[in-house]
Formats: structure tokens, sequence, C-alpha cells
């Protein structure tokens, strides 16, 4: 087994889960023009806002290498983005399509795609040093948008807190102790907006919501400061 050094980006080989070693590779012979490893992060470290998704998926980022590029979710991800201009450029789905994101990072709970977008939760544990890693090098980070409950539990996790304390609820605001601010959106896979469980309206106001925090003072008021116990919906 290859155990990355604390805080790095896992390895391109990384086998701390042994399952989704062994899927990536059968995925690698069938496909060997595809990524077909831990997708990195999108976007800079100095953003203020980081998209925390649940997996790559299969056709998207995991082929194409670049989180939410290639697939439904990506499509209405990527133009909600653009419409409140944390993103410029046209998106094509490719990685190399030019796009450029503003304020914002993007990255997964869990670093390699999972058979079936089903991750077990001990896969979604031994990716929690990743997510640890990489919020604790983003310096002007003020607001993490976790799209669903296990990324929500996860990024929870990863800060060290307990998830008791913070419930997932789609439209939720949570003050974090740590002076962070958790936001909650219902993912915006496929399943969820054919479902009509989440509509792109629904999408669209989070990232009014989020547009609005990021332009105010941290700690004014629809914006939980460090140590708030409010939560705040839309
Ligand atoms: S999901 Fe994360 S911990 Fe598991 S093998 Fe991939 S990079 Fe390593």
């Amino acid at each position: 087994m290859t155990v990355p050094p604390a805080g790095a980006q896992p390895p391109r080989n990384c086998s701390l889960c042994p399952r989704l070693a062994a899927f990536r590779e059968v995925q690698g012979r069938a496909h060997p023009e595809w990524f077909n490893g831990p997708v990195p992060p999108f976007g800079g470290a100095q953003a203020e806002l980081l998209i925390v998704g649940l997996a790559p998926g299969l056709r998207g980022a995991n082929r194409t290498g670049r989180p939410f590029t290639g697939d439904y979710a990506g499509g209405l991800l990527y133009a909600t983005l653009r419409k409140y201009g944390f993103a410029e450029g046209d998106y094509d789905a490719r990685p190399d399509d030019g796009l450029e994101l503003r304020r914002v990072r993007i990255t997964n709970a869990v670093r390699c795609v999972p058979p079936q977008n089903k991750p077990e939760p001990s896969e979604v544990a031994n990716c929690h040093r990743f997510l640890a890693a990489e919020i604790s090098t983003m310096p002007r980070l003020r607001t993490i948008l976790a799209l669903g409950a296990i990324a929500h539990h996860a990024v929870l996790t990863a800060l060290g807190f307990r998830r008791a304390l913070f419930p997932f609820e789609h439209g939720r605001l949570h003050g974090l102790p740590c002076g962070l601010t958790l936001a909650d959106s219902y993912h915006c896979s496929r399943l969820n907006t054919n479902t009509g469980r989440l509509s792109p309206a629904m999408f669209e106001a989070i990232f009014g919501m989020l547009s609005s925090c990021l332009d105010a003072p941290q700690g004014e008021a629809g914006y939980p400061g460090a140590g708030a116990d409010l939560a705040i919906r839309l």
C-alpha cells in the first residue's frame, strides 16, 4: 500500500482505498486515454470559497481529470458559477477549455471515482486527510459549500467538528467555531434535478446568497461569524 505523506495531495497511485484503486486500474485498462487517478482540485489556493462535491464521475472528472468536468453535474455547476461571476470563459467540458475560476476552488470529498458513484464510508474516511490538508492550505478561505450530505459530513470531520452539532440542510449556513462558514446544498446531480429535489433556480439561489456573503465583511448580518451557533436558511 502506498501511504502518502501527511499534508500532501494524494499520489497518482494512492492505494489507501483498495477497492477504488482496483476500480481505477480496471478503468485504466479499458480507457487508457482517461485520467483514471485521484482528481486534483480546480482553482487557486487563494480562493475564498471551496466547493466540495462527492467524488469524480466515471465519465466526468475521472475521464477528464478536472472536477465536475464532462458530466451533467458539471454543466449545471459551471453554468451557475459563470452566471454569478465565479467563473469566466467558456465551459466546454474539457480541462483545456480555458475556463477560469474567480474566488472559487472546487474539489471532492473522495478523490477517486467510486463504482456506481457510491463511496464506502471507510473510503470517505481515508480521504479526509486530503480534504483537511487542502483546507489548511487556503489562507483566504471563508466559506465551504458542501454539495450533499456526504460532503457536508466530510468537511465537518476534516475540520474536527461533531456532525450532530451541524446537521445537513439544503440552503443552510453554519457558522463553525473555527471562523469558517459551512453552506449546504443538495448535489447538482442529474438524479436530484430529474426528481425535482434540486431545481436550477434553487441552485442559483445558493450562489446568489454566497455571492452576497463573500462581498460582505465577515461577521456582518447574514454571514455567521466565528463560533456562531445560529443557522441561516434561504
Ligand atoms: S479516495 Fe482518496 S484516500 Fe482513497 S485511494 Fe483515492 S486518493 Fe487515496
